[in-house]
C-alpha cells in the first residue's frame, strides 16, 4: 500500500515539493514566510528601494538607470510602472518565449506603450526547438532553455549597455532584497544566477556537439565572464523585497494599465491573468505534476488561501477539478501543433510522459500501471489529508493481513 500524500494544512501544497518543509504543527514554510511579512515596515523597505534607485541613477542622463526583464505579464508589466512612478529611466529587455502566443505579443506591445526603451532578444528557433525537445527527454522540463535565457539575456543587455543595476520582480525561493541591497558584496555573480536559476543539473555547455547544436548556437544561454560582470558592477534587485508584492494585486494594476487577460481561466490552471505568453508552458506545468503531485492550480490555490481570498476547502477542490489535467491543449492551441514545432508525436510524449511519472503518487492497478481516465488523466493517491487510522480499524487492518 502506498504512502499517502501529507499536505500543507493551512494551504495546499503536497510534501514532495522541493525544498518544502513541513513544521510539527502542520504548517509549510512558505506560509511561515508568509506570516512573518506582517512585521515588515514596508515604509522603511521603500526608502531603501529609494536609496539603492539614486545610488544607481544615471546623473547626467546618458544611460539608463537600470535594465528591467520584462515578459509583458502581469509582473513585469507591473514592475515596470513602479519604476516610472518613482522617477527611473528603465531599459526593458525581453527574451522572448519558448513559443509566444498572440495575447503575449499584444502584452508586450502594451508594456512599450507605457513609454519605455525596450529591446527583445529571440535566440535562433531552430536551434532552441532542439534544446526544447533535449530538455523534455533529458530532464523532464520543456522550458529549460527558456528558464537560461530569461536569466542571462538581461545580464548580457545590462553589460553590453554598461548598466549596473537590474531589477527583477519576485524571488520566491529567498526573503532577501538581492545583492545591491546586501551591505558587502554587491556584484551579482555567475554563481549567485547558477544558484537562482533551477537548471535540474543540465548545463549550457552539456548542450554543445549534441543534435547539431554548436558552441555558437549557445551565446545568449551563457552568462557574461566575471570579468566583464566586475567592469560593469552589474547587481540586482528583487522589487517584491521592497514592495508589497500580490500576484493578483499587480494583474488589476496591469490590466487597468492595458494588459490583457485570457477570455478563461487557463488550461491547468485556476485563474485567467497569468502565463498567458507560451504555449509550451502547459507541458511543463504538466511535467511538474507528473514529478511532484502538484501543478499550476496549486500553486495559486496556495497563493489566494494565504491571502484570505479562498477558503482551505474551497482550494482543494479547485485542485482536485483543476490541477494536472492532460495538457491537452494551452492557451487555444492543441497539444499536437505545440509537440510538432519540437517534432515530437503524442504517442513519443505520452512515453516521455511515463518514464516522468513518480507512481508512488498516483493511482496504479493491481499490475502497477498507471490508471488513466477517458481523457488521459492520472488520479493522485489523495487530495488532502489522510486521518491516521482509529485504533479500532487499525486492528481490523491487523487481523485482515493476518488472515
Ligand atoms: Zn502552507
Amino acid at each position: 500500500m502506498a504512502k499517502p500524500i501529507t499536505y500543507c494544512t493551512r494551504c495546499v501544497m503536497p510534501e514532495t515539493k522541493p525544498d518544502l518543509f513541513i513544521d510539527s504543527q502542520g504548517v509549510c514554510n512558505a506560509c511561515r514566510s508568509f506570516e512573518s511579512r506582517a512585521e515588515v515596515d514596508w515604509d522603511v523597505r521603500r526608502s531603501e528601494l529609494e536609496a539603492i534607485l539614486e545610488r544607481y541613477r544615471s546623473r547626467d542622463g546618458s544611460s539608463y538607470d537600470c535594465v528591467v526583464p520584462v515578459s509583458g505579464g502581469k509582473d513585469s508589466t507591473y514592475q515596470v510602472l513602479r519604476l516610472l512612478e518613482l522617477g527611473a529611466n528603465p531599459l526593458c529587455v525581453t527574451a522572448t518565449t519558448d513559443s509566444l502566443s498572440d495575447i503575449g505579443r499584444r502584452n508586450i506591445e502594451n508594456l512599450k506603450r507605457r513609454g519605455v526603451d525596450y529591446v527583445e532578444v529571440t535566440t535562433n528557433p531552430v536551434v532552441r526547438r532542439r534544446v526544447n525537445r533535449l530538455a523534455l527527454t533529458q530532464v523532464g522540463d520543456i522550458s529549460w532553455p527558456e528558464h537560461v535565457a530569461i536569466f542571462t539575456i538581461p545580464i548580457r543587455i545590462a553589460v553590453q549597455f554598461g548598466v549596473p543595476l537590474v531589477v527583477w520582480g519576485e524571488n520566491s525561493q529567498h526573503e532577501y532584497g538581492g545583492p545591491a541591497g546586501a551591505a558587502e558584496s554587491n556584484t551579482l555573480t555567475r554563481r549567485w544566477l547558477e544558484e537562482f536559476g533551477g537548471l535540474l543539473g543540465l548545463r549550457v555547455s552539456d548542450l554543445a556537439g549534441r543534435e547539431g547544436i554548436e558552441r555558437r548556437h549557445l551565446i545568449q544561454y551563457t552568462y557574461p565572464t566575471d570579468e566583464d560582470l566586475a567592469r560593469v558592477g552589474v547587481t540586482g534587485l528583487f522589487l517584491g523585497y521592497y514592495l508589497p508584492w500580490d500576484g493578483y494585486g499587480n494583474a488589476l494594476y496591469a490590466q487597468a494599465h492595458g494588459m490583457e487577460t485570457y477570455h478563461k481561466p487557463v488550461e491547468g490552471s485556476i485563474v485567467n491573468y497569468e502565463n498567458l505568453d507560451n504555449h509550451q508552458t502547459g507541458i511543463h506545468d504538466y511535467f511538474k505534476f507528473l514529478k511532484y503531485g502538484f501543478g499550476r492550480a496549486t500553486d495559486l490555490a496556495c497563493l489566494h488561501v494565504r491571502r484570505g481570498r479562498i477558503s482551505r476547502e474551497d482550494a482543494v477542490r479547485l485542485v482536485k477539478e483543476h490541477d494536472g489535467r492532460f495538457p491537452w491543449e494551452y492557451l487555444g492551441r492543441g497539444l499536437e501543433d505545440i509537440l510538432a514545432e519540437i517534432d515530437m508525436t503524442l504517442e513519443e510524449f505520452v512515453r516521455v510522459c511515463d518514464r516522468f511519472t513518480n507512481k508512488r503518487l498516483f493511482r496504479t492497478d493491481a499490475r502497477g500501471e498507471l490508471i488513466r481516465d477517458a481523457h488521459g488523466n492520472l488520479t493522485r493517491l489523495n487530495d488532502d489529508n489522510v486521518a491516521a487510522p482509529s485504533e479500532d480499524e487499525a486492528r481490523l487492518e491487523l487481523s485482515t493481513d493476518a488472515a
